[in-house]
């Protein structure tokens, strides 16, 4: 089987339909969480996340735009975003984001698999070291956990001599490439597909990941989106300016 991995789209509807077309073929498809906030197509983009399959952890920013998480822990920006979201969403859109299950979430016929938006111990820690990987690495029986909400492509393993972190190595800054790893079945792995919608690792490129299932291989991708369209409608939106402005940076 192959698992199409999307996390942290953010509303982003030209990302996620580039992503969706530079996407080779697939079985089905596991949302990380953060469907909206930020971005200024909610809507459009829960409508197009709830055609493409069921399984869906929630993040913190479908947490925020619902009510379910108090906006005091957010940045202005990220509180004037999540107030906006919530504006928008049909009531419909808001009860289906409001009732996505938390992580980690074991996916269905394939028990060494589970889901999660921030860190199996907690689903809105953040995971940006090996540092806080290494805890869940070690401890976790679950051989691979694909996880999100840092919105940096890349991960972390550990086996019986080393632990460590990896980032895909591109060789463009502008062209749709795909980087694979071969999963080894005696490391444990925690595997960020990216962000679609919002990328922070400097490549301003959307991003995501297909997982061969059978021969064990991820495919980490990137690909060029309709950056300008995505900016116009936060500037027509009257969201904060930098939300914009950082798609074109990747930060
Ligand atoms: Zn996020």
């Amino acid at each position: 089987m192959r698992l199409l991995l999307l996390s942290d789209i953010h509303a982003n509807l030209e990302a996620l339909e580039a992503c969706l077309a530079a996407a080779p073929p697939f079985d089905f498809v596991a949302n990380l969480g953060d469907v909206v906030g930020y971005g200024a197509s909610p809507n459009e983009v829960v409508d197009r996340s709830r055609a493409l399959g069921k399984i869906f952890v929630r993040g913190n920013h479908d947490k925020a735009a619902t009510g379910l998480l108090e906006l005091d822990d957010f940045n202005p920006m990220a509180a004037a975003a999540a107030v906006w979201t919530r504006d928008q969403l049909t009531p419909e859109h808001l009860e289906w984001l409001r009732s996505l299950p938390q992580g980690p979430l074991p996916l269905q016929d394939f028990p060494h698999v589970q889901l999660v938006h921030g860190s199996p111990e907690d689903e809105d820690a953040y995971v940006v070291s090996i540092g806080d990987a290494l805890v869940p690495l070690i401890t976790i029986a679950t051989p691979v956990t694909f996880f999100g909400h840092t919105h940096l492509q890349g991960g972390f393993f550990a086996n019986g001599s080393s632990a460590d972190g990896f980032r895909p190595e591109y060789r463009t800054v502008g062209q749709a490439e795909s980087v694979s790893l071969q999963l080894k079945s005696s490391t444990r792995y925690m595997i960020n597909p990216g962000s679609v919608g919002q990328p922070r690792d400097g490549d301003w490129r959307a991003a995501f990941a297909l997982f061969d299932t059978e021969a064990q291989v991820l495919h980490f991708h990137r690909t060029p989106y309709n950056l300008k369209s995505a900016q116009d409608r936060i500037f027509a939106a009257n969201l904060p300016s930098r939300l914009a402005t950082r798609l074109a940076a990747g930060r």
